[in-house]
């Protein structure tokens, strides 16, 4: 017998090491943890010809670079260090079941209880379908992939500061944390991710919330256009807690300046999905918006009148089940229990997929749904996004040495193909909607940059969908789609108008070039980089998309979808206002 030992601390002890070795890759090796290192016993008559394996973080993160390969005469005992074994974060769905979960998110794993609605994917539309349905008096199950990873948005925890460096905090925890669930087909240029987690990408977005103006609604099913600009827009945005701040004298003048300075387009405060005001005089303002922090509090309502959804953490679904006496009706839902490593299924009298645009496709795919039009994955795009970053130095126009503003413009006369494009302006980037940040951090960040002002200009176009994109199924539920995803250039006149626009303002503004950075020309963002993909379960009011205007299924009774997927062209304006308004009018049709 021989002794091979991983010494650490760090993957101890509520985390377990595993070894897997070849031939047979699949098979886990337990060991015991046990005086400072994970320890395997194992017998040298089992491997003639040497040992070849990995350590495996369970239930399936593998230690990063190439196997640890033993010959038959070095198989003795021997310690690996902590430095030589790395487990990546962001390979692979993190399964983990800590105490919270454990305490206010208890599963039920019960096959025959039948729910008035089956939900999965608690992000942005699922979770506040979720949530909304259950206030409104349904049984409701939730079906989540990922753990509980963070309780609330992740701008609302201890920022990230990078000292001296352009940094967009809001969202800076994302790379850490975002999943790559897919493989890209020859020439596809898709370079998005998902959040595989409570609240999905909600937790890690940007908070931007505009709404679509009548011309981007064109395509979109007349019932649908009428409830956003009718009333739905208004009721998204008291969801989503959006509230202004305190208008601030340097929100105002830096308005007014972008207004006089972008001829034609009309420049508003940037609406955010940002809570600042408390709801009363006594409550601190819940800060940015995220299903977690939705769900969480739901759980913390104590509340005898109200039964909040139940929510099931590390179930990844699978497929849509139907009724074999009926074709026409699903049953309830099949998945992976990530937590016990088992099949379960669950049943509900209506299913709605919230899985993203991605994982919603590959779900209904993987289903065999009857499609008659044959676009299910189909048609999936990302609009074409334009930035620059770039720094105000101390007493140039607009610049502060204290302060941040947020504006948008867009022309009043835009129309697919014209001036088709949301302008986003950020003063201050690295500081809007942003939590408390240590004063000896901010002085140290300030004397850093001599008080240089980081800057973020943003031009976001409208796009019909791609027809020849598409999302396909390489195999099985654990094996990653493929995705096509070309982009839709915007029209060579906005283009040209986006180029003249930055060059304009960055001339009036005396702007400079973040260090490092090449120049004040405009970069195009890869595609998927902000999660605004849509279209792979498209909507259509005339029987020619894969749901209808109620976001059903065309050829089933009474299953649904309620993400980004269903939206029929990808708007200029950010998608999650538009999404939060269908999973409110999802709720009124499904209660
Ligand atoms: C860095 C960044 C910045 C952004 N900024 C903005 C912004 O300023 N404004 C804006 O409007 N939008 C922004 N977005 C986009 C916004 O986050 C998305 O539009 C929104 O989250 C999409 O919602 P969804 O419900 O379609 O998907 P998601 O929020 O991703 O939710 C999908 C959920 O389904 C779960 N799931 C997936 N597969 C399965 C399965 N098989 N079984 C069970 N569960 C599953 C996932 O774990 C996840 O919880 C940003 C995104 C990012 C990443």
């Amino acid at each position: 017998m021989f002794t091979i030992r991983l010494v650490t601390e760090r993957y101890a002890p509520n985390q377990t090491v595993l070894m897997r070795w070849a031939p047979n890759w699949t098979v886990d090796r337990g060991g015991v943890y046990t005086d400072g290192a994970w320890t395997f016993e194992l017998d040298e008559q089992q491997f003639p010809n040497g040992l070849e394996f990995k350590f495996v973080l369970a239930p399936g993160r593998w230690m990063a670079g190439g196997n640890i390969v033993l010959r038959p005469d070095q198989l003795t005992d021997r310690d690996f260090a902590e430095t030589d074994v790395d487990f990546p974060h962001v390979e692979a769905l993190i399964t983990e079941h800590g105490s919270i979960p454990q305490r206010f998110f208890i599963r039920n794993l019960d096959p025959v209880h039948e729910y008035d609605v089956l939900v999965v994917g608690s992000g942005m539309g699922g979770g506040l379908l979720a949530t909304h349905l259950a206030r409104a008096g349904a049984d409701v199950l939730l079906l989540e992939a990922g753990s509980y990873l963070f309780p609330t948005h992740v701008g609302n925890l201890p920022r990230r500061l990078h000292i001296g460096r352009f940094d967009k905090h809001v969202w800076s925890l994302w790379p850490d944390f975002k999943v790559v669930n897919y493989r890209n087909a020859a020439g596809s240029e898709y370079d998005g991710g998902q959040g595989f987690n409570l609240g999905g990408r909600s937790v890690f977005w940007g908070g931007l919330i505009p709404r679509q103006a009548a011309w981007e609604l064109g395509a979109w099913p007349a019932p649908v256009r009428e409830y956003l600009l009718g009333g739905g827009y208004d009721a998204a945005e008291r969801a989503l807690n959006a509230t202004l701040p305190a208008e601030s004298g340097y929100q105002a003048e830096t308005r007014e300046l972008l207004q006089k300075t972008i001829v034609g387009y009309a420049a508003a405060d940037a609406p955010v999905a940002v809570q600042y005001r408390g709801a009363t005089s006594l409550a601190i303002p819940a800060g940015l918006f995220s299903t977690a922090d939705l769900i969480m509090e739901d759980r913390l309502l104590d509340d005898p009148g109200y039964r909040p959804p139940t929510v099931n953490l590390n179930v990844a679904v699978w497929s849509v089940l139907t009724d074999p006496a009926n074709p026409a009706r699903v049953t309830g839902v099949r998945g992976w229990d990530t937590l016990a490593g088992k099949v379960r299924e669950f049943r509900g009298r209506t299913v709605v997929l919230s899985a993203g645009t991605l994982e919603s496709a590959k779900i209904a795919l993987q289903s065999g749904l009857t499609d008659p039009n044959g676009r299910i994955g189909r048609g999936i795009t990302d609009h074409t996004i334009r930035f620059r970053h770039f720094t105000l130095p101390p007493g140039s126009v607009g610049a502060s040495d204290s302060d941040s503003a947020k504006v948008v413009l867009r022309h009043p006369d835009a129309v697919p193909g014209t001036h088709a494009f949301d302008i986003v302006v950020e003063f201050g980037a690295d500081f809007n909607q942003g939590r408390y940040v240590d004063p000896a951090s901010l002085a140290d960040e300030r004397a850093q940059r001599a008080d240089w002002m980081l800057c973020e200009l943003v031009f976001m176009s409208y796009a019909e969908l791609r027809e020849g994109n598409a999302v396909r199924l390489t195999g099985g539920p654990g094996d990653p789609v493929e995705v096509s995803v070309a982009p839709v250039p915007p029209a060579d006149r906005d283009r040209a108008e986006a180029d003249q626009i930055a060059a304009t303002l960055f001339a009036a503004l005396g702007a400079q070039p973040v260090l490092g950075e090449d120049g004040l020309g405009l970069q195009t963002a890869k595609l998927g980089n902000v999660a605004h993909e849509v279209g792979t379960l498209r909507m259509a009011g005339d029987g020619t998309g894969v749901v209808d205007a109620d976001l059903k299924f065309l050829a089933y009774d009474n299953l649904y979808a309620c993400d980004n997927s269903v939206f029929p062209t990808s708007p200029a304006a950010n998608p999650s206002l538009t999404l939060a308004a269908l999973a409110l009018r999802l709720t009124g049709t499904l209660r």
